[in-house]
């Protein structure tokens, strides 16, 4: 996942902990100002610049006075500069004698640039304007004025003229570089430097504030995970040996197991420098970035030795290549690719460098990505089990105000609770657990307790109650009836999933649900996927029974049949008919794009197959609910009356559930068989001698 952790600054260089810039990280900040500085200075000079002839030293005046030293002819001569001004020079008797123009005495004697006089400064309006004022003036005394026009250039003004804008335009773009590169929030470069890698560094003491105290089960991966910071430490303790260390770990597993999680724990843990990226971040919408910026990656990396790359969602730019001719083989992703796969390749064992990523699409990466000597190891995160489950709510209930009280109806029970979610991930716990915070904090409670977990788990399954949806009497019957063939079928049935829970009350966009436990187990038989189904197909079953009619209300359960019967049949090799044959393809590059890797026979007798055993999963449905009629219509007009009963309600209807019972009874079997083999083990001699030659083993083998 993407890491918003900002403890480094755009440059990729380190912050202190408490995500305050370092002394050496006022720099970017310092340049930036100074930019601005910069283009100030450009432009003030500038603007001096052009005004610097116009406005130096003379006096301005306005019309009324020049209009007055027209009349009285007070004037030696009227220069027009570039039409823009107008410089008045005024007789040097007139200076002496009038009063007026005292204002000129000293001033400008000096720097008057031709005739020795003083002059004023008139600003045209514009000259058209003064043009006619002035016509006026000749019109009314008769005299014609003499104008000299002067065309004035400056050096500096040309110059400024011409180099201004493109040292506007510069400093322009140097500040746009800095902005973006800080929102970019990469390694150096800003829009100059598209193709850096705008990974994250993250060095110093555990900057990611991550540690494996909050990476809850995990045990074997966080062994793996360790065991790579140990090569980075102690290199020698396994080169000594001859061996070598590996370049790539790729962490694989579903989504929110905590592989993300577990690479921010490792930077944590790890005390060496740890550049995390995203796979996407390599790919821009310039084509060679993605390559350059792998490239770069990877130097920055080998300057830091030893550090850790993690690349986050690989999948993005390790997607398998496709075939030369059959896709477009020069695409940006890659090229990216390909530059992973030569940097990879390109550092050896001895660079200290090791790359850490991790997806949840293993089976879409390229080969080439996942050889030895590239990924040479794979570390398997999976969904977490009963305990793990416990772990994670403990992590995530630490910031929790909880009813902790065991005397209290609301206690909080971890071990419950972790019953209570399987199949959850690790973000579903996190999510349950805040979930089960503002459940309580909206109720206006002071603790959270064990209702609030409930009622938080139930929304992130079935989503939130719709208690406005307005339903007829007709409707809200054949919910009833059809949630209560589900809870039945699943409570008659060896290996169907016990109920919790069954409620007729819409929930997101169902009309009703029901809420299973579903059993831990690795491997799945014909049997209980059969049972499954059958379940499945129990509601439709149960509404045909008691109206006559089906609904479109079952869309849902008769979809997840069919995906589980075409399983069995295409991907299991459990149809009798076609045999122990999968087409089942774990690589998923469906090599030559082939859409059916099968004839049209096997296409026939698969969707026979297919029918057959849905088919067969509604009669036997059907049959049970015959077979349990009365219970069904007490069960179902329950339901309708109350919306919502529990596993207590089934029981008082059906009886204890036979399955747990056997279940119960198999689990006790077991026990007493191993405890007797712990015994014949301890009564036989510990310590077997040279003489004593070990037959157990033997008898084993047979
Ligand atoms: P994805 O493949 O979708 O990126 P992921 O496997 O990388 O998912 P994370 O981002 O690591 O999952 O996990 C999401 C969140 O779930 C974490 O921030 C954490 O709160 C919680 N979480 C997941 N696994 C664990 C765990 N083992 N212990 C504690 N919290 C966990």
């Amino acid at each position: 996942m993407a890491d918003n952790s900002n403890n480094t600054n755009p440059s990729g260089k380190p912050q202190s902990p408490q995500g305050k810039p370092s002394p050496n990280n006022t720099k970017p900040k310092k340049g930036w100002v100074m930019y601005v500085v910069y283009g100030a200075i450009i432009l003030v000079l500038g603007g001096m610049l052009l005004r610097q002839d116009s406005t130096n030293g003379p006096h301005k005046i306005k019309w009324a006075k020049l209009e007055s030293i027209i009349r009285q002819q007070d004037y030696t001569k009227i220069v027009i500069v570039n039409q823009e001004f107008a410089e008045i020079y005024i007789k040097p008797t007139a200076i002496k004698n009038d009063t007026s123009y005292s204002d000129l005495v000293g001033h400008n004697m000096m720097s008057q640039p031709t005739s020795g006089t003083g002059f004023y400064l008139y600003e045209f309006v514009t000259f058209e304007s003064f043009e006619k004022d002035l016509e006026q003036i000749e019109e009314e005394t008769g005299v014609r004025v003499e104008l000299t026009p002067e065309k004035r250039t400056s050096p500096w003004r040309d110059i400024f003229i011409v180099f201004g804008p493109l040292l506007m335009l510069i400093v322009f773009f140097m500040i746009m570089s800095r902005i973006s590169q800080r929102q970019m929030g990469g390694g150096g470069g800003g829009i100059f430097g598209v193709g850096k890698s705008k990974a994250k560094v993250y060095d110093g003491k555990t900057p990611t504030n991550v540690t494996f105290k909050d990476v809850a089960g995990l045990a074997g991966a966080k062994e793996e995970v360790m065991e790579v910071v140990d090569f980075l430490k102690n290199p020698r303790r396994y080169t000594d040996l001859g061996g070598k260390i590996p370049k790539g770990v790729l962490l694989v597993g579903p989504p929110g197991t905590g592989k993300t999680l577990l690479a921010k724990a490792v930077a944590g843990e790890a005390n060496v420098p740890f550049f995390s990226m995203s796979g996407s971040d390599f790919v821009e919408m310039f084509v060679g970035v993605g390559a350059s910026r792998v490239r770069d990656l990877f130097d920055e990396a080998k300057k830091k030795a030893p550090c850790i790359i993690f690349i986050d969602e690989i999948d993005a730019v390790g997607r398998a290549r496709g075939h030369a001719g059959l896709s477009n083989a020069n695409d940006e992703r890659e090229n990216t690719l390909n530059q992973l796969l030569t940097e990879m390749d390109g550092f050896s064992s001895g660079t200290n460098v090791i790359v850490l990523a991790a997806t949840n699409r293993a089976d879409v990466l390229d080969k080439a990505l996942l050889r030895a000597g590239r990924f040479d190891r794979q570390i398997y995160v999976e969904l977490p089990d009963l305990e793990e489950r416990k772990g994670i709510f403990n992590v995530h209930m630490r910031n929790l105000k909880l009813n902790n009280d065991e005397n209290t109806e609301g206690y909080v029970d971890r071990d419950f609770l972790a019953k209570q979610t399987p199949g959850f991930s690790g973000a579903d716990i996190a999510n349950v657990c805040n979930e089960a915070a503002l459940c309580a904090a909206r109720k206006g409670k002071k603790l959270i307790e064990k209702q609030d977990f409930l009622d938080a788990i139930d929304r992130i399954v079935g989503g939130l109650e719709k208690r406005t949806k307005v339903l007829t009497e007709q409707e809200k019957r054949t919910i009833a009836y059809h949630e209560s063939g589900h809870a039945s079928v699943s409570w008659l049935l060896r290996w169907a999933n016990p109920l919790i829970k069954v409620t007729i009350v819409p929930r997101g966009k169902a009309l009703g649900a029901a809420w299973y436990l579903p059993e831990e187990r690795q491997i799945t038989t014909y049997e209980q996927l059969f049972d499954e189904m059958t379940s499945l197909m129990a509601g439709r079953a149960s509404e045909e029974i008691f109206f006559g009619k089906i609904s479109t209300g079952a869309l849902n359960d008769i979809e997840r049949a069919t995906k589980m019967a075409q399983s069995l049949v295409v991907y299991y090799g459990m149809s009798p008919e076609l045999g122990n044959i999968s087409f089942y393809d774990a690589s998923g590059q469906n090599d030559y794009g082939f859409t059916k890797p099968f004839s049209e026979k096997t296409a026939e007798i698969i969707d026979k197959e297919v029918k057959r055993i849905v088919e067969e999963a509604y009669a036997r449905a059907k049959s049970i609910i015959l077979g349990h009629r009365d219970q069904m219509n007490e069960l179902a007009s329950q339901l309708y009356e109350k919306e919502v009963l529990f596993r207590e309600d089934l029981e008082r209807i059906y009886g204890p559930r036979q399955a747990d019972l056997e279940k119960k009874k198999e689990e006790e079997n077991q026990k007493l068989a191993s405890a007797s083999t712990e015994e014949s083990d301890n009564s036989a001699p510990s310590n077997p001698t040279d003489d004593q030659p070990q037959h157990d083993n033997e008898n084993l083998l047979d």
